[in-house]
Parts: structure tokens; C-alpha cells; sequence
């Protein structure tokens, strides 16, 4: 019977050790996220981009760092007060007496480049809008899930990139039509506004889409020059508050761009904003509407 005793103290401590060394070997997400912080030695810069999209955190020259992700912490003793009593997603905030700017990415979605443009608005807390071609959008639902989920706006390019202009009634509309359609199986939202394929509207196109069209004040010609500093240059060199920025997600030197444009902005004090974010607040928009700025 001692014997017998004995075995099962040896059971049972055998089973209690099966049970506690795997949950010590596999830290939980907030461990590891602990952990990571820890092991960096970053004063004034993010760290935490490899855990993931969105989840770069600021560390300030003493070493505190930012409770939110995407945001350099207010050291303010207010700003500590609402930051505990506040959810973790605040509310997003758009000053309309600021100046405010649309920047638009078109063609995609197209996941290597659109990520880094994410990446980079979320350090700014900025918004985009991205006219994506319906054809794309089920091989990149996962990143247009990520828009969606962190406030950017995906708009309407078409299903297949077809120039309007050259379709008939029906075809103008099926265009329009299954372009949601896609949007809205990959990510479960309906894009709001369209941007015309080229840019191009006659009689017809202007009578049968029937949602807003966004063209816009500054042409980046990104897509021909393929040139990351012509494309910065023709932004910050004639931006006005208001200015609807027209770039392409499909290429990689038009990425670069934009991870020069976004803080070179913020710098010069704009809020970067979707096109629905700036025209709420600069008028509106009405279906078959066509909008190339919003003014103040
Ligand atoms: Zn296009």
C-alpha cells in the first residue's frame, strides 16, 4: 500500500510538471510582446515592426514607450488620464480648420506595396484611399481586410480596369458593379466612390455611374516616370490643403515615394485623410458627382 502511495506521488508530480513546463515554454503574446521590449535597447525610434502590421511602438530618449501602437506617446499629464480611462482604439480626429490632404493609390490591391504604405501611415496616423481593380481583389483579401480594419477607404476602379468611355450602358454599369461585388466578398465593405479608369468620362459614363467621381489636383505621373524622387518632389513641391493626390500601388518605386511623402507631410502639418473623411467635411459628395478637390 506505501508502495503504491509512492507511485502515485510520482504520477502526479510527472503529470503537474507535463502541465506547467509547455505553458513556460511558449510565453503568451503579451509575454513575448513584453519580452521583445525589453530586449530592445531603442531610444528615439520604433521598434516591434517584426511582430507584425500596425504594432510599431515609439520609444522616446528615456526609454518610455508608447502605450498605443503607430503612435508617439503625449507626455502630457492629460493625455495620461484619457489614455487610461479611453478604449485602446481612440475615436480618429480631424481637425477641419488644419489642412488636411487625400492621398490616393490606384490600380492594386497589391500586397508588397500596399502593406508598406499602411506601415507608414500608421506611424503618422494617417488615412489613404485606395481605388482597387476587382479582378485583384480575392488574391489580396488579407490586405484589403487590413484597410478596412485600420480606417483606410477602399474605393471603386472597376472589375477590370476597362476605360469606360469605349462600353456601353450595361457594360459601364457591370464594371461598377462587380467591382463592389469583389471589394465586398474579400473585406465586407462596398466601396462608396469611383475613379474612372485614365481618368476618362463622356455623356454616358458621367450618366450611369452612379456613385461619386474622385479625379484629383495632383497628378504624380508615378506610373510613367517609375522615378521615387521626381514622385516626392511633384507632391511637396505644389501640395495646398485639399489636394487630392494621385499615385499607384502597383509599383515599388511608388512606395518608396510615399514612405517619403507621408512624414514630409505630417512635418508640414497635414492630416492625412480618406476622400469620404475630406469631402465630409468640405461640402460632400452626391452620386454622379465628379470631384477632383475640396476645397475649404
Ligand atoms: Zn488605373
Amino acid at each position: 500500500m506505501k508502495k503504491r502511495l509512492q507511485w502515485f506521488f510520482i504520477l502526479m508530480t510527472a503529470v503537474l510538471a507535463a502541465a506547467f513546463v509547455p505553458a513556460a515554454a511558449f510565453p503568451s503574446t503579451a509575454e513575448e510582446t513584453a519580452a521583445a521590449l525589453d530586449e530592445t535597447d531603442v531610444h528615439n525610434g520604433w521598434i516591434n515592426e517584426k511582430l507584425g502590421p500596425g504594432v510599431a511602438r515609439w520609444v522616446d530618449e528615456d526609454g518610455t514607450v508608447s502605450k498605443q501602437p503607430g503612435k508617439k506617446e503625449e507626455t502630457s499629464e492629460a493625455q495620461d488620464q484619457q489614455e487610461d480611462t479611453e478604449p485602446f482604439a481612440k475615436e480618429r480626429q480631424i481637425d477641419p480648420a488644419q489642412p488636411m490632404v487625400a492621398l490616393t493609390f490606384d490600380d492594386g490591391p497589391y500586397a508588397p506595396v500596399g502593406n508598406e504604405i499602411m506601415d507608414s501611415l500608421a506611424r503618422y496616423g494617417g488615412k489613404a484611399t485606395f481605388f482597387v481593380v476587382g479582378r485583384r481583389a480575392p488574391a489580396y483579401k488579407t490586405e484589403l481586410q487590413r484597410m478596412v480594419a485600420e480606417g483606410h477607404e477602399i474605393g471603386n476602379h472597376t472589375f477590370d480596369h476597362k476605360y469606360l468611355t469605349k462600353l456601353s450602358k450595361a457594360q459601364i454599369q457591370s464594371q461598377i458593379d462587380r467591382c463592389s461585388d469583389a471589394v465586398f466578398a474579400a473585406a465586407g465593405v462596398r466601396p462608396a466612390l469611383v475613379r474612372l479608369p485614365g481618368g476618362l468620362k463622356n455623356q454616358t459614363v458621367l450618366e450611369n455611374v452612379k456613385a461619386p467621381m474622385i479625379m484629383w489636383s495632383i497628378d504624380t505621373l508615378d506610373w510613367k516616370t517609375r522615378n521615387t524622387e521626381k514622385t516626392v518632389r511633384s507632391v511637396m513641391s505644389q501640395v495646398r490643403d485639399g489636394d487630392i493626390v494621385l499615385m499607384h500601388e502597383l509599383y515599388p518605386e511608388s512606395g518608396a515615394a510615399a514612405l517619403e511623402i507621408i512624414p514630409q507631410l505630417a512635418a508640414a502639418g497635414y492630416q492625412m485623410v480618406t476622400v469620404s473623411e475630406m469631402a465630409k467635411y468640405r461640402g460632400g459628395v452626391v452620386p454622379g458627382g465628379v470631384y477632383s478637390r475640396f476645397s475649404r
